[in-house]
């Protein structure tokens, strides 16, 4: 049997797993990451995991197709190194030599992990049997993959298809990246919390207080919505500025690359159809397009598997 590998360097944690060609984790084990190390320690434990994997399957290296990393931040042009992650604080990480020096013989591919995870509902989740998908992770930022004709579009030297730096709101929040009201300054699950926390301090009598428990350090990305369910006027307009701003945005990339669906991944999406059915209905009315069929808008089938699975099927998405 041949595999492929999946490695994810995350913040909190380094794994790896095996992932067949359909797109299916057959294995995955984890240590944590301590980033505070240099990179050869770090790609040395992904290596000892990897072969700690193999041989739990009774795999041999041989049976390797190939290896794909996934970790946040910009790769080269190359697939070979990190030029930047402020998460994991790597510049110009040449992950790729470094893995070499464990698995000389075998493929290696470094891409970021949204765009593996965009990967792995185009192979085996959300967008399986589809060409054309975008796949959105709302977390403490956004980031997010474009996938046109089955292939992960990254643009001129890997750099594009950063979904979470599209201006939305020009006179809006400032963004790390030093435009201001970028989709994630608005969307994020960062935002989210913030803009509930400032709506609670301006209105006592909100009931995101009674949500909360009075300790605003509980406040999730979850709660304004909890307090509109009460009949909260606050938590109901918070609720409706958020559905707003992600409409837009899902409208923006609609009309730019037209996908047949759009993926949503991250703590929010938990509300499912609560959310998805709203900036449906926005969007059926802001697409240009909007006499022909429009792109779907569905929840991750991948969950904490994405990126996994997306960096093991990188070989195939970077094939020309
Ligand atoms: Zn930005």
């Amino acid at each position: 049997m041949k595999v492929n590998i999946g490695v994810e360097i995350g913040a909190k944690f380094i794994q790896a797993g095996i992932v067949d060609k359909y797109g299916r984790l057959l294995a995955r084990t984890k240590v944590q990451s301590k980033c505070e190390r240099g990179l050869s320690e770090i790609v040395e434990d992904a290596a000892n995991l990897i072969r700690q994997l193999l041989s739990d399957k009774d795999l041999e290296l041989r049976s390797v197709k190939s290896i794909g990393v996934a970790c946040p931040g910009v790769p080269d042009e190359e697939n070979s190194k990190i030029l930047k992650t402020y998460i994991l604080g790597l510049y110009n990480a040449p992950i790729k030599d470094e893995l070499k020096r464990h698995f000389a013989n075998i493929p290696i591919y470094v891409e970021n992990d949204a765009h593996c995870a965009a990967i792995a509902e185009s192979a085996a989740g959300a967008a399986e049997d589809l060409d054309y998908s975008i796949t959105i992770n709302i977390g403490t930022g956004i980031s997010g993959g474009v996938i046109i004709d089955n292939r992960l579009y990254t643009g001129l030297n890997n750099a594009g298809a950063v979904l979470g730096h599209m201006v939305i709101d020009k006179n809006g929040r400032k963004c790390s990246c030093g435009r201001n009201g970028c989709f994630e300054t608005l969307c994020s699950a960062r935002a989210l919390i913030e803009d509930t926390r400032t709506a609670a301090e301006k209105n006592p009598e909100s009931l995101i207080w009674k949500v909360c428990e009075n300790d605003l350090g509980k406040i999730t990305e979850l709660t304004a919505y909890e307090a509109m369910t009460l009949g909260d006027e606050t938590g109901k307009e918070i609720f409706r500025c958020y559905v707003d701003n992600l409409a837009v945005a899902l409208t923006n990339l609609a009309n730019i690359l037209m996908p047949e669906v759009i993926i949503l991944c991250g703590g929010i999406t938990g509300l499912g159809e609560e959310l998805l059915k709203p900036v449906r209905e926005k969007m059926h009315g802001w697409v240009y397009s909007r006499e022909t069929t429009l792109p779907a808008l569905k929840l991750s089938e991948m969950g904490s598997a994405s990126v996994l699975v997306g960096a093991g099927m990188l070989a195939a998405y970077k094939k020309k």
